[in-house]
C-alpha cells in the first residue's frame, strides 16, 4: 500500500533527538484557546484601552478563527504598532508538525509536537482527517495517552502523560485546516463573513487519543470556540464527543457543550463490559444508559451513537445483537459497528465479515440505522484504536538507526 510521508521520520534520522531533560525556552503565552473575556484581559494587559477592547477582541477572533492566521503580521486591519506589541507579548504560532502521512484512501494522519507545559517534556499526539463523499471528518485527540485500559484499544496500553490544553485541542483543527487549504485565501474583506459550504473539515469527532470527559474543562472550552458562529463556526450537530462512559460528566456535556454524544458500549452484559471497558466496574451499563436517556435535546433527528467494536467470538453473537436492541429501547440511537482494528499483542480478532453483516441485520430489522464503519487509513495506522502506536514504533526504529550509524553519518 502506498504511503506518502511528508517531512516524516526519514528527515529526522539525521538529527539527534533532543534529550528529554533539555531546558526549553520559555514560551510566550498563546492567544489561541482563550475565551472572549480572557482575550480581552490579555489585550488590556498590553495596554489596549478599555473602550477599544470589544472591537479588538472581535478583530482578533476573526483573524484567528475565520481567516486562520498564525502570524500577527497578517492581521492587516490592525495597526503596525499594535501588531508589534502583540508579537512581543504573545504567540499564535502553530505547533510543530513532526510528520504528515497520506493513506491511499485519502485519509491523512499528522503527528504534532506540543511544547512542554511547566516542568514537563514536549508531547506528541496524532490527529486524523477522513475525507468522504460530501464531508470531511477530523478525529481529534483530547489527552496524551489514556488513564483507561480498554482491552482492545492500543491507546489504552499507553499511560496518560497529560491532558491537552484547550489551545492544543483547537490547534489540531487549525493546523489540519492549514494543511488542507481549508481557510479562505485571497482578497476577502477582513471582516467579511466567510461561507461554510465547500469546506473540507465539516465534522469533528473527539475520538482520537484519550478520554475527553476526563479532560472536561479543556475539551469544553475548545469545542465552544470551534462552534462559535463568529469563528470556526462548526455546527454542534457536526461535533461528536465519544466517551467510554464517564457517567457523571454526561449530563454536563449536553448542558454545557451541547454537542452530539457517542458511547463506546461494546458489550451488552456487565461481566463482559467489565473486561472490555473496565470503567464499567465504576459505572455499569444500567447507569450509563440512564445517563443517555436523560441527555438533553434527544429526538429522532438528534440521536446518540452507540459504538460497538466487533470482536470475534467475544461480543458478536446474534443473541448479543438482540440484547443490544432490547437495551437501547426508548433511546433515540444509531449503532455504529466498528470492525476491530488489530494491533500486535491485542489478543483479539476482528469478527468475520458475514458475522458483522448478520449482526447488522438484526439491528437494522429492529429499526436502527447501523452503519458498519469502514476501516480508514489502516495502512498508515490511522484507524480507531491504532493511534500513537506506530509513531512510537517509528521513534524506536529511528533511535536504532541513529545508534547503528557511525558518528557524523546522517542515516
Ligand atoms: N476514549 C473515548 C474516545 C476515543 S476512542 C472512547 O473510548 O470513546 C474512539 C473509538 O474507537 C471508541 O469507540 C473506541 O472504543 C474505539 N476503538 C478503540 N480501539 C479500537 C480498535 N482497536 N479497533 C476498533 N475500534 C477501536
Ligand atoms: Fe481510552 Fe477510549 Fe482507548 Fe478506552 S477506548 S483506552 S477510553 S482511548
Amino acid at each position: 500500500m502506498t504511503v506518502i510521508d511528508i517531512d516524516g521520520p526519514d528527515k529526522r534520522r539525521g538529527t539527534s533527538p533532543a534529550p528529554a531533560t533539555a531546558a526549553q525556552p520559555a514560551e510566550k503565552p498563546t492567544l489561541i484557546g482563550l475565551d472572549r473575556d480572557e482575550l480581552a484581559q490579555a489585550l488590556a494587559g498590553i495596554g489596549v484601552p478599555e473602550r477599544q477592547l470589544r472591537m479588538r477582541v472581535a478583530q482578533m477572533w476573526h483573524w484567528l478563527y475565520v481567516r486562520g492566521v498564525s502570524d500577527f503580521a497578517d492581521m492587516l486591519n490592525v495597526s503596525k504598532d499594535l501588531r508589534a506589541q502583540l508579537a512581543d507579548a504573545f504567540t499564535i504560532a502553530r505547533p510543530e508538525i513532526v510528520s504528515e502521512q497520506i493513506s491511499n484512501d485519502g485519509t491523512r494522519k499528522w503527528l504534532f509536537r506540543f511544547p512542554p507545559r511547566g516542568a514537563g517534556r514536549p508531547v506528541e499526539i496524532e490527529t486524523v482527517y477522513i475525507p468522504e463523499e460530501g464531508r470531511g471528518t477530523l478525529c481529534v485527540s483530547s489527552q496524551v495517552g489514556c488513564t483507561l485500559t480498554c482491552s482492545f484499544c492500543h491507546t489504552g496500553t499507553q499511560r496518560l502523560v497529560r491532558n491537552l490544553t484547550a489551545e492544543e485541542i483547537l490547534s489540531q483543527i487549525l493546523i489540519a485546516r492549514d494543511r488542507l487549504g481549508d481557510f479562505p485565501h485571497g482578497e476577502t474583506p477582513a471582516d467579511a463573513a466567510v461561507p461554510s459550504e465547500g469546506r473540507l473539515v465539516t465534522n469533528i469527532v473527539m475520538m482520537g487519543m484519550g478520554e475527553p470527559l476526563y479532560n472536561f474543562d479543556n475539551v469544553k472550552k475548545a469545542l465552544l470556540i470551534a462552534s462559535d458562529g463568529d469563528g470556526l463556526s462548526l455546527s454542534k450537530r457536526r461535533i461528536t464527543l465519544s466517551t467510554s462512559g464517564i457517567v457523571p460528566e454526561i449530563a454536563r456535556t449536553g448542558a454545557e457543550i451541547g454537542c452530539m454524544l457517542a458511547i463506546s458500549l461494546h458489550a451488552v452484559r456487565d461481566d463482559l463490559r467489565d473486561e472490555l471497558v473496565p470503567i464499567n466496574k465504576k459505572w455499569n451499563i444500567a447507569a450509563l444508559l440512564d445517563a443517555c436517556r436523560a441527555y438533553p435535546g434527544l429526538n429522532n433527528a438528534r440521536r446518540i451513537t452507540f459504538e460497538y467494536v466487533m470482536l470475534k467470538g467475544v461480543n458478536d453473537s446474534l443473541a448479543d445483537a438482540r440484547k443490544l436492541v432490547q437495551l437501547l429501547k426508548g433511546i433515540p440511537a444509531k449503532i455504529n459497528l466498528i470492525p476491530f482494528n488489530p494491533w500486535p499483542g491485542s489478543g483479539h480478532e476482528c469478527s468475520d465479515w458475514e458475522q458483522i453483516e448478520a449482526f447488522a441485520d438484526v439491528v437494522n430489522k429492529a429499526g436502527y440505522a447501523s452503519p458498519i464503519r469502514t476501516p480508514r487509513g489502516r495502512d498508515i495506522f490511522a484507524a480507531c484504536g491504532q493511534l500513537k502506536s506506530e509513531s512510537e514504533r517509528m521513534r524506536a526504529r529511528d533511535r536504532a538507526a541513529l545508534e547503528a550509524a557511525p558518528a557524523g553519518q546522517s542515516a
